[in-house]
């Protein structure tokens, strides 16, 4: 039996089958809860990326003033 809504797609977030159309406004999500959490799993990757990034120590660029 299929439904009118238009095509589905699977949810990246969860799998779940979700209509993809002007009636899901959280597509290709299934729901707004899944899209938060993608978005969130993007955020933290990018934050570990970031963190994981170790600032230069660089060269000695201030040296300590001399009375
Ligand atoms: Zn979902």
């Amino acid at each position: 039996m299929t439904r009118a809504g238009g095509p589905t797609v699977s949810c990246p977030a969860c799998g779940r089958r979700t209509v993809f159309g002007p009636g899901n406004p959280w597509r290709p999500f299934c729901s707004e809860r899944c899209r938060t959490l993608d978005l969130g799993a993007w955020a933290s990757e990018q934050y570990r990326i970031e963190a994981d990034a170790d600032p230069d120590p660089g060269e000695d660029g201030a040296p300590p003033p001399s009375a």
